[in-house]
């Protein structure tokens, strides 16, 4: 049961991962009396956030974990290029910059830095790596914000806001209304809530739901609710709800939260081929890194939303194997067979892609020289021959990471109404990650928005919090 008086909270943070908690600290920190409220039972709190691993840092010289430097202009011309110019300049400079220096605050809340491992994806220079990944992040700044003496409340969903005149006044868990004199959301995107994604995506020309045959790489608790009764009573918005970030995973993935050891990251170094036996897109396109991102959706393209990713023997030890064995068969009319798919189908498929290889210098380290000629979609680099038995198989489905759609917000956190700020309501993370990241992806950076728009979200439902204290004390 959550009690509340009214004077009792200054800044209320709804969420539970990295962003609530950055706010919730910075708020706690300036000196105001903080609750959080994590939907989320304590054993699953942490939100996405608890998957991570790494977030991107500026930094002009080598650092601890960071090598070489990775400067502000090459950061932000990285994130031009991935979001085709859907960015807003100043937020995303201003995060940035940020990056370049929350490292400190986050390790005196407990957050420990380490070198990245092998199979990461070529990220050493660009992003540092939480020792013990996310679930350690999260922890750690569960710990210090329970010793800071905030109030955390889990199993707490809030299912709507009080909001005057754009003011912030109240939230509802249940039937407990809950006061404060400034507010934080920061409860992620809506990629949990299936419903709101099957309406965003509809229909398809098979007269499929895409959306059924997706799986959700992180936490169930991120339904949307807020976001969508804030765009419900007029809160700008940003970004499009057909936009998701989606990692083609492994089928066998749960439903929700198998994280990150659930790709399969062997694209690259084979072909990929539809239910019906046909392969759909170039497989050497570009660096694995720089092209997972894109395979969700030309999955979620595929009939029946499934690719099954092919190799020979001699891909093995190139990648990082998957948790899970794949399908394996000495021959390959045996591995269509063992896919269920139609053997003619498929071996006239391999058969074209084998003979339009032109080998060159196979390198998966260098966008090599190994090429098809002749076959549509051609596949650019890395092309071998699939010839060297044993061959393995491993079926592949639309894993959703985040969705774009989120609340407009400036440099100072604060949401509007009809371009207008809110006084005292702020928003960070995912919640409003499409005002920098408007479509695509690059490592690292959801943490780094998050933590710089958390900080920032903190500090303001703070300075709001206590400026009306005085205020009303005047
Ligand atoms: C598998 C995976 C790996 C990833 N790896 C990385 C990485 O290495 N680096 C990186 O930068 N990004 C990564 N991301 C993206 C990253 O997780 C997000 O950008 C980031 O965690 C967003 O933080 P957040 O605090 O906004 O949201 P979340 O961490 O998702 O937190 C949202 C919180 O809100 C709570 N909540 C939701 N609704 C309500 C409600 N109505 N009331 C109360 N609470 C509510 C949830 O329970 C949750 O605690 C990854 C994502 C996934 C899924």
């Amino acid at each position: 049961m959550i009690k509340n008086k009214a004077t009792d909270i200054d800044v209320l943070v709804i969420g539970g991962g990295n962003a609530a908690l950055c706010a919730a600290l910075t708020a706690v920190e300036a000196g105001a009396r903080v609750m959080l409220l994590e939907a989320a039972p304590r054993e699953w709190r942490g939100g996405n956030s608890g998957h991570t691993r790494n977030l991107r840092c500026m930094h002009d010289a080598p650092q601890d974990v960071l090598i070489d430097a990775y400067p502000e202009e090459e950061f932000w011309q990285d994130l031009l290029k991935v979001t085709g110019g859907l960015t807003n300049e100043k937020l995303a400079r201003l995060t940035i910059r940020e990056s370049a220096t929350c490292r400190d605050w986050m390790r005196s809340h407990g957050v420990r830095f380490q070198p990245p491992l092998s199979g990461a994806l070529h990220v050493a220079r660009t992003n540092a790596f939480f020792m013990g990944g996310g679930k350690a992040l999260v922890n750690a700044y569960f710990r210090s914000a329970e010793n800071l003496g905030v109030d955390i409340r889990y199993d707490a969903p809030v299912d709507r806001i009080d909001v005057d005149d754009g003011r912030f006044v109240a939230a509802h868990v249940g039937n407990t209304r809950i006061t404060a004199k400034a507010c934080v959301l920061a409860a992620g995107g809506f990629e949990s809530n299936r419903d709101w994604l099957r309406e965003a995506w509809g229909q398809n020309a098979l007269g499929e739901w895409p959306v059924d045959n997706f799986l959700i790489r992180g936490t169930r608790f991120n339904q949307g609710v807020l976001l969508k009764q804030l765009l419900g009573m007029g809160a700008d918005s940003i970004g499009d709800a057909t936009q998701a970030h989606m990692v083609a995973i492994d089928a066998r993935a749960p439903l929700y939260d198998g994280g990150i050891c659930t790709r399969i990251d062997c694209v690259s170094l084979g072909v990929v081929v539809n239910r019906n036996a046909e392969r759909f897109y170039d497989e050497g396109e570009d660096f694995w890194p720089k092209r997972y991102a894109i395979w969700g959706r030309l999955v979620a393209q595929q009939p029946g939303q499934i690719a099954y990713s092919i190799i020979d023997s001699k891909a093995i030890g190139r990648f990082m194997p998957p948790v899970f064995e794949g399908v394996q068969a000495d021959s390959l009319p045996e591995l269509a067979r063992k896919l269920s798919m139609d053997v003619d189908v498929f071996m006239q498929t391999l058969n074209r892609y084998n003979q339009s290889c032109r080998l060159g210098n196979f390198d998966h380290t260098a966008l090599d020289d190994c090429y098809t000629q002749g076959v549509n979609p051609a596949k650019t680099h890395w092309a071998r021959p699939i010839d060297t038995g044993p061959f393995y198989a491993y079926a592949v489905r639309p894993g959703v990471t985040f969705t774009y759609l989120g609340l407009k917000t400036d440099e100072t956190a604060a949401v509007h109404f009809g371009t207008k700020p809110s006084r005292n309501l702020f928003v960070a993370g995912e919640m409003m990650a499409g005002n920098v990241l408007g479509k695509g992806y690059t490592a690292g950076v959801g943490m780094s928005i998050g933590t710089a728009f958390g900080r920032i979200a903190g500090t303001r439902a703070a300075q709001a919090a206590l400026n009306q204290e005085i205020g009303s004390r005047a």
